[in-house]
Order: C-alpha cells, then structure tokens, then sequence
C-alpha cells in the first residue's frame, strides 16, 4: 500500500515515530494509503531546515521569489487530472466538482499571491518641518499554516500562498483526514526551484503534531482553518507566547429569502448553497428563512428538486453529491438528524444513508436532507452540522428575520434575496457576518477581505489582509 511522507527540507522522507496511519477513501470505505504519524521531532527537523531557508528566501528579490511561485501554480495546473482525480479520491467530492473548484483555485491561489506580492506596498506618513515615518513590511520569520478537510488543497493553498510571497518559510500541515494533494504539492515546489527547507508539509494528527507546530516557540504565526473548538484550543496555547493568529472557524449561515426576489436565480443557486460539496463549505447556507408569503411555494419546488440531486460515486459525471469525508463525519451528521427530531423537525427531504452497490457499498453516502418546523433557536438551528443538512423557516418581517439570522455564536457569511435595494443594503450592514452575498453565493474575488466575526474567527485573508498578517509592519522616523 502507498505510504505518504513528509516534505522536509527540500526531501521526501518518513516520520521520525516510523509510524503510519489508515487514510480511508470515502467512496468505498477502504483504506488506500498510509499517512505518516508525526509528531514534535519531525515539527524540529522543519523548524531546523526553515531556520536555514529563511536568509535566502526572505532575502531574495520579489521578483524571483514571485516567478518561483508562478513555477509552482503552473504545476498544479499542468498535472491537473492528477490533482483533481487525488483530491476527489481522498475527501469522496466528485471529480467535476474538484475539477471545476478545488484545483483551479488551488492553483489561482499561488497565482494570485505571486503577482500580489510584486504590488505590495507599505505607508509613509510625512510629519511637516518635522520629519517623515515610514513603514518596513518584513517577513515574520517561520509561521505554521493548519488546515481542514473540506476543501484540501484550496484552503492549504490559501494560507501557504500568501506566507510565502511574504518572504515567510513555512511548516504546513494538511487535516489527517485529506492528506493527498498537499503531500503532491512538495515535489512541484521541488521541480518549481523553491529552495530547501523553504515550504515543509508535514502529515499526521492535529492534537500531536498539529500541536507541536502551535507550541513551537520559533514558529512565530499560526494561520489556522476549522472548527471552532479547535481554534479556541490553538488560541489559548498561543496567545501567551504572543504569536500572530488568524482563526478562520466554523459557521452557521443564513440564507433569507424575501418574497421580491428573483425566484428561479434564487432557487438554482439555493440549491448549491446548500448542497454543494455535499454541504461541507463553511460558506454553505444552512438556515434558510422564507418570507410567508413564498414559503409554501418555495417549499414544494425546493422539496422536489432536493428529492432529485443524485448522490453517487464521485467519479459518476452526473452526480451531484459524492460521499461525505469520513464515517465518524457521517455519523454525526446523522445524529443531528435525529436531534432535529426530537426537537419536533420533520424531515421533508433526506434524512438517511444512501445504499450503492458494490464496490461503493460501504462508503458515506448521504441524502441531501431538509427539515422544517424548528424554531430557531433550537440546538440543530444553532449548532454547525457541516454536512447536507438545510433547516427551512418562515418569517415574516424583516426584523424578524434578522434577530433569528443574529441568533447564533457564529458570524461567518449570509446571503439575502431580494429585489428591494434600499433593504439588502439595510440588512447587509446589520448582519453579523464577515461575508455577505446579495443575489448570489460564493463568488469571490481573491482581493477582498475573507473571514468571520464572533465565534466564526479572528482575523482576515486575502488580498491585502493576508499579505500584512504574514509581514510585521516596522516603523522609522528620521528628523528633518
Ligand atoms: P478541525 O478543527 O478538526 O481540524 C482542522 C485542522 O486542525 C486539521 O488539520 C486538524 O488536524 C488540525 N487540528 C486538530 N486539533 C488540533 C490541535 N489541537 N492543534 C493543532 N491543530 C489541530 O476541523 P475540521 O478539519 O473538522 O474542519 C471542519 C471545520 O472547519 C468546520 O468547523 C468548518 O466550519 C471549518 N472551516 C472554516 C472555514 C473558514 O474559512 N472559516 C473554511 C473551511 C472550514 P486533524 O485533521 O489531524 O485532526
């Protein structure tokens, strides 16, 4: 069976322990590889080869560290079926979908922060008669970059980009759970001429070597995506060692619906706020609240059009949901399907197991599932299921509509439907959210600020915001 390893100083190699764990395809339920089982000496050897790397990385002109990274996104992009066939192996999406999202952008990531970098510029604030300030922006020095399942190398390169434009070295580690394209992702920085030591990945359990990497004391940032329990964790070891930390956490987003809004736009893509990604984005629109007057309508047609969505084996062209990431994720999504029962929801959609045959019998598929008749405040509305679960609420007011979209400990994005401009701005600046789409869901722009308030993270990425948090601002006076 294939063994994974580390990506260490320019080399691939195993984990100090020599201990390797099951890395299961969520298809067949079948192990298919081995991920090593790191721990702090392999987070050492990183730090010790980051430390060597750092002079010449940091020290090298922006326009060959750009042109390094450009290498790097071109790649991804020339080994795109391999990528895309990995990632759709190891996280169960289906292939059209990684190939129409999680790759492109993976390699638009490194694009956009290799160019990004060419333009950044830093403040000068001049003093009249007095004298002038000026701004140095200069790499950090080592920062660790952690994420999550959902969209593997999307989000893996979402992080890693910017620190490396910055002039940062890098300590990365994928989720266990979808280690594949992030342990390709080293030899295209080989083959890109990224020198030793500079970007280092390294595989295994968040609690052990995803740990080590926050404890570290030369690892000076902690750029971390996930839940939120595991953020307030990170955030309590960091914090008194006084690293820089973006937290980009969990969500619980709505998805209001006003009777004005252009029903068949909002119905096409209401569908894929919910289900896309068999509703494992962070994005996904998971409390839908319909205005009164359009709930039964909005109802029927969702209902129905939910009852449709093929849930197949990833490599089915036609499928619309693949498998969920693991069994234990599949198991708690459907324990919150039975809590929104003894909560008093009905599931009008979904709500179990779908069965495939043979050699797809034993993976973790699930029916995209709705469930009505909640009140908002219950456990299911206010907890973050992560999977292809939507509740579906009526209102009737617009301020309604905002005390129970407000209700939850998160703030990560919400959409809003409706043809009434005065109102999507009015409600777009009352919302507790970092993100909010009118119109429309997950278009994104890479130079606007990404990020969640309240429970939902700390901090922002992207553009601009990601390339100051990867760089220390130093500011010189000098007297006229
Ligand atoms: P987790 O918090 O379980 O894990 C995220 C990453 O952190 C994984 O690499 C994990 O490793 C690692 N990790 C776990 N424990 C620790 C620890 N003690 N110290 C350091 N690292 C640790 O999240 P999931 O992978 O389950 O991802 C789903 C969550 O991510 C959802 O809550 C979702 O909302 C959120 N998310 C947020 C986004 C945003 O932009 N706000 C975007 C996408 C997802 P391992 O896998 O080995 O446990």
């Amino acid at each position: 069976m294939e063994k994974l390893q580390n990506f260490i100083n320019g080399s691939y190699s195993s984990p100090v322990s020599g201990e390797y764990m099951d890395n299961y395809e969520p298809a067949t339920g079948k192990v298919y590889s081995l991920i090593p089982k790191s721990g702090a000496k392999d987070v050492e050897l990183a730090v010790v080869a980051a430390e060597n790397a750092y002079p010449v990385w940091s020290k090298m002109s922006i326009d060959a560290r750009s042109r390094i990274m450009v290498k790097l996104s071109e790649g991804i992009e020339a080994q795109m079926e391999k990528f895309v066939a990995a990632e759709s192996r190891d996280n169960g999406k289906p292939v059209a979908l990684a190939g129409r999202v999680d790759i492109p952008r993976a390699v638009s990531n490194f694009h956009f922060f290799a160019t990004a970098i060419l333009h950044f510029a830093s403040e000068s604030h001049n003093m009249e008669g007095v004298g002038v300030n000026y701004t140095l922006r200069k790499p950090i020095g080592i920062v660790g970059c952690i994420s999550p399942w959902n969209l593997p190398l999307y989000l893996f390169s979402w992080k890693i980009a910017p620190a490396l434009a910055a002039g940062n070295c890098v300590i990365a580690k994928p989720s266990e759970v979808t280690p594949y394209t992030a342990y390709l992702l080293g030899q295209v920085a080989k083959e890109a001429g990224m020198p030793d030591g500079v970007l280092n990945i390294l595989h295994g359990e968040g609690h052990d070597v995803g740990d080590a990497i926050v404890k570290h004391p030369k690892i000076k940032a902690i750029s971390f995506t996930g839940g939120t329990a595991t953020g307030k964790y990170i955030a309590k070891t960091a914090a008194p060692m006084f690293k820089k930390l973006s937290l980009e956490l969990g969500g619980k987003n709505p998805n209001i619906i006003f009777d004005d809004c252009d029903f068949d736009d909002m119905m096409r893509t209401t569908l894929l706020s919910s289900f896309a990604n068999q509703g494992q984005i962070c994005l996904c629109g998971s409390r839908i609240f319909v205005q009164r007057g359009i709930y039964e309508k909005f109802k029927e047609e969702f209902v129905r059009k939910v009852d449709a969505l093929l849930v197949a084996e990833p490599n089915n062209p036609k499928a619309k949901l693949g498998a969920v990431v693991s069994k234990p994720h599949m198991e708690k999504v459907l324990s919150y399907v039975e809590l929104a029962k003894e909560e008093g929801g009905k599931v009008v959609s979904g709500g179990e197991k779908v069965q495939l045959e043979a050699p797809f019998e034993n993976g973790y598929y699930l029916r995209p599932t709705v469930i009505e008749g909640l009140s908002y405040d219950c456990r299911t509305n206010q907890e973050e299921i992560f999977g292809p679960v939507v509740t579906i609420m009526p209102f009737d007011t617009e301020e309604e509509a905002l005390m129970m979209a407000n209700s939850t400990q998160y703030g990560l994005s919400a959409t809003l439907w409706t043809s009434d401009l005065e109102r999507a701005h009015r409600m777009a600046n009352e919302i507790h959210a970092g993100i909010v789409w009118i119109n429309a869901w997950l278009v994104r722009d890479l130079r606007t600020p990404f990020g969640g308030a309240k429970a939902s993270g700390v901090g922002r990425e992207g553009g601009w915001e990601a390339l100051r948090f990867f760089t220390e601002p130093k500011n010189v006076f000098v007297k006229y």
